[in-house]
């Protein structure tokens, strides 16, 4: 038996540790705190029990005497206990205390150390805690730990005296109603007033915001902007550095929240765009595609092949290969692409397609086969896939053959889901039937949040449900969309 005391670092998933993804990833039992995001939590395995031990919804916390009984209780009956804190457990994180009831009880543990958010925000606000010439030093200050002495006024607890005189940086881990008097203090015990401050709200989180001020305007801006919890206070001159070195909140979709309603099995990379470019997503599948096993026709009398999404092409592999055959089975047709997308997951199976056109939808596709002849084409697509591209051809004299390889049915919304979507500031829609679904499944489209849409049949379809797209992609490919979100601005 084994308890672990982990630091989950200071919100941003990517900045847990190795150890502590894999020690929640086999935990039998999880003790966390407000801090820790779903996301952390989703790297538990299944049937792991996740406890709450935080500040609750009316702000009551949770009793460090429970929090240790159940510490004590679930490591003593043989189980992988992972108490996971924020930032570092043994930065204002009470980790210590957790040790030595762990110690007395005789159970065996070990300390994970994590970033604290002392260091991590400002390095996301640009904010260096150190600078040569500039702070030689750096003090990690926090009053929390007296407040559970209700007595006392924690103020006393602080030497302002020697903090003003402290030859380097302050990080002060503190609510944000301590503004006004921490400037008070360190002025009235000698810092300039006109020395920088930088506040970082949210460090690291998606919804990340830095206000930037000095010992003297610090309080009034504070209030002006509404800073509120959890936040770090960084005084000294490299707070000013920020504003040189500042990157996250530049990224072009930071503090933007956009939901993804694609397949799950085909949002991530959506989803890991955004991100990338600073979005916070919520994952909102509203559709998943259901194989239909369908069989292939002899594929030998058709001159053209025409895969319409990166699920056609992998469901075309598996027909093929329910069959026996396998790439050898397309050489010498001409293949077709509907997008990049599609041209790529036919890549993985060996095939480079022949004709990928511009504009990925069928309009697009049938004016890049405008000169190219064509006999007998074979299209093998959804189940609700549109006709104009059959249609289209066959008004040229083609014989079409259309082979529906799946259907998109919809996946129910979680209640959390809905609740979230109805927050976001973008919903993206990459098919008609997300819409269709999502629509369905929410009991209409969500009225707060702007619509973006890949393109004109998805436009279309929230015409229908009474809704003009915001936005609508001029490529009509996620990456489209996502170009289309950041030039939105
Ligand atoms: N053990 C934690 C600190 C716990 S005390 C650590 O090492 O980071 C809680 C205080 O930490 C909060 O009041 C706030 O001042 C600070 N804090 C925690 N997470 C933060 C974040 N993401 N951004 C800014 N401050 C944060």
């Amino acid at each position: 038996m084994t308890a672990y005391l982990v630091g989950a670092g200071p919100g941003d998933p990517g900045l847990l540790t190795v150890r502590a993804r894999d020690l929640i990833a086999r935990a039998d039992v999880i003790l966390y705190d407000l801090l820790i995001g779903p996301e952390i939590l989703a790297g538990a395995r299944d049937g792991a029990e996740l406890i709450f031990v935080g500040k609750q919804g009316g702000g009551a916390q949770v009793p460090q005497a429970d929090t240790n009984a159940l510490l004590v209780e679930h490591a003593r009956a043989g189980r992988e206990v992972v108490r996971l804190k924020g930032g570092d457990p043994f930065v204002f994180g009470r980790g210590s205390e957790e040790a030595e009831v762990l110690r007395d009880a005789g159970v065996r543990f070990e300390i994970v150390p994590g970033i604290t958010a002392g260091i991590a925000a400002p390095a996301y606000a640009g904010v260096p805690v150190t600078h040569r010439n500039v702070a030689a030093g750096v003090a990690f200050v926090t009053g929390h730990q007296a407040r559970f002495r209700a007595e006392r006024d924690w103020w006393a607890d602080l030497d302002w005296d020697a903090l003003a005189r402290f030859p380097g940086t302050l990080v002060f881990y503190m609510g944000v109603r301590a503004l006004e008097r921490i400037a008070e203090e360190l002025t009235a015990h000698g810092r300039p007033g006109d020395e920088p401050v930088a506040i970082v709200e949210r460090g690291t989180m998606a919804d990340q915001r830095t206000t930037h001020a000095t010992l003297a305007t610090v309080a009034a801006r504070a209030i002006e902007v509404g800073v509120s919890a959890p936040a770090v206070t960084v005084v000294g001159p490299v707070a000013a550095i920020g504003l040189q070195l500042q990157w996250r909140e530049l990224r072009p979709l930071h503090g933007r929240r956009i939901a993804v309603t694609r397949a799950r099995a085909q949002s991530s990379p959506l989803a890991a765009r955004l991100r990338d470019l600073g979005a916070e997503v919520v994952e909102a599948p509203a559709i998943r595609t259901r194989s239909l096993e369908a069989e292939l026709p002899m594929l030998a009398g058709h001159d053209l092949l025409v895969v319409s999404s990166p699920n056609g092409a992998s469901e075309l592999f598996g027909a093929l290969e329910r069959t026996g055959l396998d790439a050898r089975a397309l050489a010498g047709h001409r293949v077709a692409a509907m997008g990049p997308g599609t041209a790529r997951a036919l890549r993985a199976h060996g095939i480079s397609a022949d004709l990928v056109p511009e504009r990925a939808v069928a309009e697009g596709l049938l004016e890049a086969l405008a000169d190219v002849p064509v006999a007998s084409a074979l299209l093998l697509r959804a189940r609700e896939g549109r006709d104009t591209l059959p249609d289209g051809l066959r008004a040229r004299g083609v014989a079409v053959t259309v082979v529906a390889l799946y259907e998109t049915v919809a996946e129910p919304l979680e209640e959390e889901t809905t609740h979230a979507l109805a927050g976001v500031d973008w919903i993206t829609f990459t098919s008609a039937s997300t819409v269709r679904f999502l629509a369905e499944a929410a009991g209409g489209l969500p009225a707060g949040p702007r619509l973006a849409s890949i393109g004109p049949a998805t436009s279309a379809a929230l015409r229908e449900h009474g809704r003009e797209a915001d936005l609508e992609a001029a490529e009509h490919t996620p990456d489209g969309l996502v170009d289309a979100l950041v030039n939105h601005g």
